[in-house]
């Protein structure tokens, strides 16, 4: 049977972490997010946490070698055999053609989650993180009902040590110089979805599962 696999595109802050928790539990498959991968690898205090720390606290991209174990080690696990949803990798040419090779003429489905430079700067230093469960709040757009406590299990909610203003601007050049690319490479291989990043998070998650409804159709 084939993989399905599918990408969440967007710049740091569009919203793709929050989105991709919702269409992985709507279609029912695991969500990878290789900033959470990493994250858990600096909390464990491994060795690959040790060598990807200096890159995520200045906002740079973790180099490919990297990246590309961890992400290929997870999905080979076996609840990813029948699909998996992608929310920060690829985030460079290389880690697109490294995935590229792996799945063949399997074509992923890439949805690209579109936000403004401008609105991205309040989207992340105002962003909280249960540090227990990782569910995402925003201290304007998307409170928690209790300052600083989670809605969903009632953990501590934290800044992320990425999300101040420094820091987002290199993440944003990052963006630009070395992911915003695929955009145009996925357009011109398998096609993408562009979405409204600043539409009401309920109305992006539709476009994202109308998408992926299109998509689906004309793959089988
Ligand atoms: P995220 O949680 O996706 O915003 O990722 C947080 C940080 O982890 C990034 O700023 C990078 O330093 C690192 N990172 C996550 N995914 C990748 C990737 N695919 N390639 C390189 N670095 C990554």
């Amino acid at each position: 049977m084939t993989q399905t696999v599918v990408i969440l595109l967007g710049a740091p802050g569009a919203g793709k972490g929050t989105q991709a928790v919702r269409l992985a539990q709507a279609l029912g498959m695991p969500h990878v997010s290789t900033g959470d991968l990493f994250r858990a690898n600096l909390a464990g205090g491994t060795a690959l946490g040790a060598k990807a720390r200096g890159y995520m606290d200045q906002g740079e991209l973790v180099p490919d070698e990297l990246v590309l174990e961890m992400l290929f080690d997870r999905v080979a696990q076996p609840d990813c055999g029948l699909g998996y949803l992608l929310d920060g990798f690829p985030r460079t040419l290389a880690q697109a053609e490294a995935l590229g090779q792996r799945l063949g003429e399997n074509h992923p489905t890439v949805i690209n989650i579109e936000v403004p430079d401008s609105a991205i700067e309040k989207r992340i230093v105002e962003r909280r993180t249960c540090k227990d469960c990782g569910s995402i709040f925003h201290l304007t757009f998307h409170p928690p009902a209790k300052a600083g406590v989670c809605d969903q299990c009632s953990g501590e909610l934290t800044q992320r040590k990425d999300d101040t203003a420094e820091v987002v601007r290199t993440r944003l050049q990052e963006y630009h110089a070395k992911t915003q690319p695929l955009v145009q490479y996925y357009s011109s291989r398998s096609g993408l979805c562009t979405v409204d990043g600043q539409n009401a998070q309920e109305e992006v998650f539709d476009a994202c599962m109308a998408c992926l409804g299109r998509r689906m159709e004309v793959r089988q």
